[in-house]
């Protein structure tokens, strides 16, 4: 690990006044990735502005009945806050399936966003990365790909977003509030992340510097009726192959409000649009939840190690509607 400056902030401004002095700065949160990423010299920050003292740490109600939610607030206060449990359902469990326990008492809600991708290339410093060093290339796309995305990539990066959080979070068309040098501003959760394209560099729609301070949930009442199902290896501490986040209401055999996301799939949390297209107004039965899936999965492509997961993709989707809408109507 190099060498580096630590600082602590007490407040946003003064984070971000401290982050803009140096080249090469990186706001330290539970430090659940980055310490990792740094020990592999991979992250070589030049400073550390450690925000985890500031007081975004709140979870509050709004006068509309939404929730914020402090960047600073842990994984674990938030998965068990009876709010989100009871009104956001698949927020509380996405949270839970990921990482351990002791992880998720430590990362926080902003550091969930901003994790990295855990394909193996980019942790292997000898490799070719386009991530990691632009234009050197992407060992990932000849090389072991089981974990690699089926949607959204290019020809310069295959790697998937690592969050669970993110998958919900995408499923619930938050918004993400952050200031900075530039000001305060708020990003659309679905503008959040980006795809690789050329770039895959550029992981998010932040500018340089700036700090996440909060992340808001509108009302939905959809959302009381909702899963975060995640496919994986082993039952605990792995990365998701496919992972679902869905919302439904129903009323009278007809699907009259849906949201899905699904996780594991591509480089950012991928909202299954089309597939909501599919199944709104329509019938409830697993007829239409498979053409559904079909249709947000047209423009899949499998790389010669993960054509498993397009079928996986679909029966998880399939299975996860079928659960949702098993009493009947539910609005
Ligand atoms: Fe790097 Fe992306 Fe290729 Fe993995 S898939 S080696 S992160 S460029």
């Amino acid at each position: 690990m190099r060498p580096f400056t630590y600082v602590r902030a007490e407040d946003a401004a003064t984070a971000i006044t401290l982050r803009s002095q140096h080249l090469n700065a990186r706001f330290l949160g539970g430090g659940t990735n980055l310490v990792d990423l740094m020990r592999e010299n991979i992250e070589q920050p030049d400073a550390l502005v450690d925000v985890t003292g500031l007081p975004l740490q709140e979870i509050r109600e709004l006068a509309d009945g939404g929730i914020s939610i402090g960047a600073a607030v842990k994984n674990t206060t938030l998965a068990t806050h009876r709010l989100i449990r009871e009104r956001y359902p698949l927020l509380s469990q996405a949270i839970v399936c990921g990482a351990s326990g002791q992880i998720r008492n430590m990362a926080t809600v902003a550091g969930n966003m901003m994790q990295r991708t855990r394909c193996c290339y980019f942790y292997d410093a000898t490799a070719n990365c386009n991530k990691r060093l632009p234009g050197s290339g992407c060992d990932a796309i000849d090389g072991f790909s089981r974990m690699h995305a089926i949607l959204g990539a290019s020809e310069h990066c295959i790697a998937t977003h690592p969050s669970d959080m993110c998958v919900a979070l995408a499923a619930l068309d938050a918004t993400v509030h952050v200031d900075g040098t530039g000001g305060a501003r708020t990003i659309p959760f679905g503008l959040f992340h980006r795809l690789p394209g050329d770039t895959p560099h550029l992981e998010t729609a932040l500018e340089p510097g700036e700090l996440i301070t909060s992340v808001q949930i509108s009302p939905l009442a959809v959302a009381a009726n909702s899963i975060y199902r995640k496919v994986r290896d082993r039952s605990s501490y792995a990365f998701a192959l496919v992972s679902v986040a869905a919302a439904v209401a129903t009323s009278d055999g007809v699907m009259t409000d849906v949201r899905i996301a699904l996780g594991g799939v591509a480089h950012r949390p991928w909202r299954a649009l089309e597939a909501e297209r599919v199944l709104r107004g329509g019938p409830v039965d697993d007829g239409a939840f498979g053409r559904a899936a079909d249709a947000e999965l047209a423009a899949a492509r499998a790389t010669k190690d993960n054509g498993f997961k397009l079928e996986l993709a679909k029966r998880t989707i399939v299975s996860v509607l079928r659960e949702l809408t098993e009493h009947g109507s539910v609005r």
